[in-house]
């Protein structure tokens, strides 16, 4: 399934690199790792992302790879683009966010347009790629990517090595969600043998949070509310509270996970309120049901296990119908 993407590199020079909104560190890891291998063969590639990258994950970026997109400053670029990868995102071009309409036309241009491949590991990928690697068994697209450097005979670089497993690390919570398996662990033992230090990564990503954050988790755990027989368990944070704490929405990640932790919890909702006046959802399974319908139904989507979404209303009734839509999924009473 490679071979054709690999072809396609070869002959090209000028190559975007681009992924969902709502960074993460499998979406960056991916990009900056595709980054690296593509630029060693010589290709000229940048990679544009429609966030900025959040505080809690700039140590993953030293050299500044990571570029937000302008349009002022980056059409030329996109005009000059043979290649467009989209990583980590399979949704359609809406999902890359603010970029994804400049992509789209050049991918889509009559005269000389630009091949769109699409990596991802999410279920249920549109068709809007000219080559589409979709693979939900994977348990982080950095998988993919391992896979794709590997066929191709590129070297894994300690610094590759060490994007990869940060992808794999955050995607699998530490290799325990259910898409962690085999293959998951031996990428890890190669990225391990390529010079990645497991303790130390896990250092910079969980143990280097401000007091603030820790203390705002303290105050999720609080805040915690638990129904439908016990089996969900869910908080709705508003701005009010992520300004007291000094925390932004896009540093909450583990967060909507930490119901999970109960005995007999099996879907946990973490409702956010944005500073642009939505709601931000996130949903988690014990694997037991699928959620990722639920939020497809919402305008999102996601893994049978972690899914989201972001819709407009007011957060305490988005989540008291949230609440009542997960109990009927579950076939529970409130
Ligand atoms: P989160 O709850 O933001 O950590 O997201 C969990 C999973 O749901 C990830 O795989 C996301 O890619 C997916 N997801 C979250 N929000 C959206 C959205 N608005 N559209 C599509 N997928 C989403
Ligand atoms: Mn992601
Ligand atoms: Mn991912």
């Amino acid at each position: 399934m490679w071979s054709e993407i690999i072809r396609v590199v070869s002959k090209q020079q000028h190559f975007i690199l681009t992924t969902h909104a709502n960074l993460d560190l499998d979406a960056l890891g991916s990009e900056l790792a595709l980054d690296e291998y593509l630029r060693s063969l010589g290709k000229e590639v940048s990679i544009l992302n429609s966030d900025s990258v959040p505080r809690s994950l700039r140590f993953v970026d030293p050299e500044r790879r990571l570029r937000t997109f302008s349009p002022s400053r980056h059409q030329s670029k996109i005009q000059r683009a043979e290649v467009i990868f989209v990583l980590d995102a399979s949704d359609g071009w809406e999902r890359v966010g603010r970029i994804g309409r400049a992509l789209a036309a050049r991918a889509e241009s009559l005269q000389d347009r630009a091949t769109a491949i699409c990596i991802d590991h999410h279920p249920d990928p549109a068709d809007f790629a000219h080559l589409t690697v979709v693979n939900p068994a994977a348990a982080a697209t950095a998988e993919l990517i391992f896979d794709l450097i590997t066929h191709a005979g590129g070297v894994l670089t300690p610094s590759i090595a060490r994007w990869l497993y940060l992808g794999i690390l955050t995607d699998t919570g530490s290799f325990r969600f259910p898409k962690t398996n085999l293959h998951t662990h031996q990428i890890a033992a190669r990225l391990i043998e390529a010079g990645v230090d497991p303790t130390q990564l896990y250092k910079e990503v969980y143990e280097q949070h401000p007091l603030q954050l820790v203390r705002l988790k303290g105050y999720v755990l609080n805040s915690l509310q638990v129904g439908g027989n016990g089996q969900v368990a869910w908080c709705a944070l508003d701005q009010a509270t992520l300004k007291a704490f000094g925390v932004s929405a896009a540093d909450l990640d583990g967060f909507p996970g930490l119901a999970m932790q109960i005995g007999g919890v099996r879907v946990s909702l973490l409702c956010v309120g944005t500073a642009k006046g939505r709601v931000k959802i996130s949903l988690r399974s014990d694997g037991s049901v699928a959620v990722n319908g639920l939020a497809a139904q919402l305008g999102g989507g996601g893994h049978p296990s972690a899914a989201g979404a972001t819709v407009e209303g007011d957060l305490a009734q988005v989540t008291a119908q949230l609440v009542a839509r997960i109990e009927a999924l579950l076939e529970v009473r409130p």
